[in-house]
């Protein structure tokens, strides 16, 4: 007996998958920034490319969704009763870390000698930006395991035994002792209860033990716990201080970490964030007694700026399915984006990733450069708080805009567009949240005033012409000095990132797009909706590189 299909409607003009991507090749902006401020290497072209497509895969996506619908659970006992405080993974979130720990967004641009690979930063950077395109919540341990290595510089001894570990390129999830594992992750803890930005009032304590420290206290805020050791800032006698804290102590037993809760958040779900206690647990001393944030700044550095290429990657993971939609899908008897408004939303929106891409892998360039040339120090000293003030805080609007191109298709669970959204604010709160960003501008101009004047003169140089240009310098200058410049910090961050935005682009970028960026951005009015009326060809190029159709 055949029974008669029940069907009432023919399903039609919904948008079909995405499916399989090339992250790099499919994305023209991306290819500009990294050949203007990367090392032009055809091998380096053709590696990412070959990111691209492996980050770009429906595979991927799917670990994504499933290592975030299956979010880490805390076991605090075993079935015996014994304490385990163990926190246990999905499948989905391990793919990602092995592939992100394969593909080397860990540790890439750490020679064996602890200094930087010729070349490497901007690459990484970009290789950082998009693996955060399909997954935010495995690049905290990959962040942490890349910019930790910064503070482990200050103590040469630290260096010397975990950076071997750091630099394999397997990941290896198994508890057990670091010098037993093929390849390690490094996490971090500075946030306590009673204040995280400022860490000078942690009150957990250090006591010298043997060889190392024994730790006291709590951390309000501690990711990623099954990472194998972490930088925790503690009090010692001499003041606060940088430790590294392993997982398990030297002789074997399971190190008194004690994980207590894990956090109910927004977002970033596939992590797994805890609220730990330390019972005396062993660590060793990173950097002198009382040089606790001198030291952890080598860390806090290099994770801000992945704060800033994480949310490009939001971003762009974002803009890529407006676009997708709207070319697909026909309202009024046109394609989305054949209407001129819904092309003047996606081509705002894509003049604003196009800007903040390229401040970021310029920045990416500056710490790289910094190394060994004093203006890219200062560059990248002045131009990271402020690129993280204005390009973290950008992103959750520019989600919402490019979810509302899909309609009510944007707003539910299946589809990407909600995961970003609940991501997107995490960048601007953890490392230094907004306001502290302004206020870390403006200490970076008081104790470098005479480099942060040379770095504005460069931009004020690499911008001449553009329209808005004179004024923005005018008003940074005014922002750098006046007697009320604290409250206008979060301005001023943002006017000298969209100056650099705009120099980045004049070199990164077709000349039409750093001009229509600064006439829309520096020039144009601020704090308004998406939606700048950009039409006619500038449109096409501009909606074409943001996702180039043909790839
Ligand atoms: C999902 C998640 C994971 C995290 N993981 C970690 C982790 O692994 N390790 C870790 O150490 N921390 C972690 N954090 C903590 C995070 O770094 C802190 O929440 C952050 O630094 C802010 O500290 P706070 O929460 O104590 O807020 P507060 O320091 O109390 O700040 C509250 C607000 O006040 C503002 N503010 C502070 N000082 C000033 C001032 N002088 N003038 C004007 N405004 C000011 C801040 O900008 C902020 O907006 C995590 C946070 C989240 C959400």
């Amino acid at each position: 007996m055949s029974i008669a299909p029940f069907a009432t409607h023919e399903v039609f003009n919904q948008t079909p998958p995405v499916g399989d991507m090339n992250l790099w090749a499919d994305d023209m902006a991306l290819q500009g920034a990294v050949r203007a401020f990367g090392k032009p290497a055809k091998e380096i072209e053709a590696s990412l490319a070959a990111f691209g497509k492996r980050w770009g895969s429906f595979a991927m996506a799917e670990n994504a969704r499933l290592a975030n619908e299956n979010p880490p659970k805390l076991k605090t006992y075993d079935a015996k009763g014994f304490r385990a405080d163990v926190v246990e993974f999905h499948p989905a979130y391990h793919s990602l870390m092995h592939q992100a720990v394969a593909d080397g967004i860990h540790s890439s641009v750490w020679a064996a000698d602890g200094k930087f690979v010729p070349g490497e930063f901007v690459a990484r950077a970009a290789r950082h930006y998009m693996a955060a395109e399909v997954e935010q919540g495995h690049e905290c341990p990959i962040t942490m395991t890349h910019a930790a290595t910064g503070a482990l510089l200050a103590e040469p001894s630290l260096m010397k035994e975990w950076l071997p570990r750091i630099r394999s390129r397997e990941y290896d999830s198994a508890f057990k002792p670091a010098s037993e594992k093929k390849g390690v992750t490094l996490g971090m803890g500075m946030t306590e209860k009673q204040g995280g930005s400022d860490v000078r009032a942690n009150t957990t304590r250090a006591e010298p033990d043997g060889d190392g420290y024994r730790i006291t206290g709590h951390k309000w805020f501690f990711s990623a716990p099954m990472c194998d050791a972490f930088l925790v800032l503690a009090q010692a006698k001499g003041g606060l201080t940088c430790f590294l804290m392993p997982r398990f102590s030297p002789d074997g037993s399971v190190n008194a970490l004690r994980l207590r809760r894990l956090k109910d958040k927004l977002g970033n779900r596939s992590n797994a964030s805890s609220e730990v206690e330390f019972e005396s647990a062993y660590a060793r001393r990173c950097g002198a007694e009382g040089e606790g944030v001198k030291t952890i700044i080598g860390m806090v550095q290099l994770t801000r700026l992945d704060c800033v290429t994480g949310s490009l990657g939001i971003m762009r993971g974002a803009l890529l399915q407006a676009i997708h939609h709207a070319r697909h899908r026909t309202v009024f008897q046109k394609k989305l984006i054949d209407q001129p408004l819904m092309r003047a939303v996606l081509s705002d929106l894509a003049l604003e990733r196009e800007g903040a891409l390229a401040l970021g892998l310029r920045l990416a360039s500056a710490f790289e450069h910094g190394e060994s040339d004093s203006n890219e120090a200062a560059f990248a000293r002045l131009v990271t708080p402020a690129a993280k003030l204005w390009v973290c805080k950008a992103t959750p609007g520019f989600v919402y805009e490019a979810l509302e191109c899909l309609g009510g298709n944007g707003y539910v669970e299946e589809g990407p567009l909600a995961r970003l959204y609940r991501e997107a604010p995490l960048n601007a709160i953890w490392e230094g949240s907004g306001n502290i960003m302004g206020l870390d501008l403006l200490r970076g101009v008081g104790r470098e005033q005479e480099g942060a004047e040379r770095v504005l003169a460069k931009l004020a140089k690499d911008t001449a012409g553009l329209p808005g240009a004179r004024e923005a310098v005018t008003h940074i200058q005014k922002g750098f000095t006046d007697p009320d410049r604290e409250i206008l910090a979060r301005r001023t961050s943002e006017t000298l990132s969209l100056l650099a935005a705009a120099a980045a682009l004049a070199v990164s970028a077709p000349p039409v797009i750093a001009e229509a960026f600064a006439a829309h951005r520096l020039a144009g009015l601020a704090g308004r909706n998406y939606g700048d009326p950009i039409g006619g060809p500038l449109a096409d190029v501009l909606i074409d590189r943001a996702f180039a159709e043909a790839a």
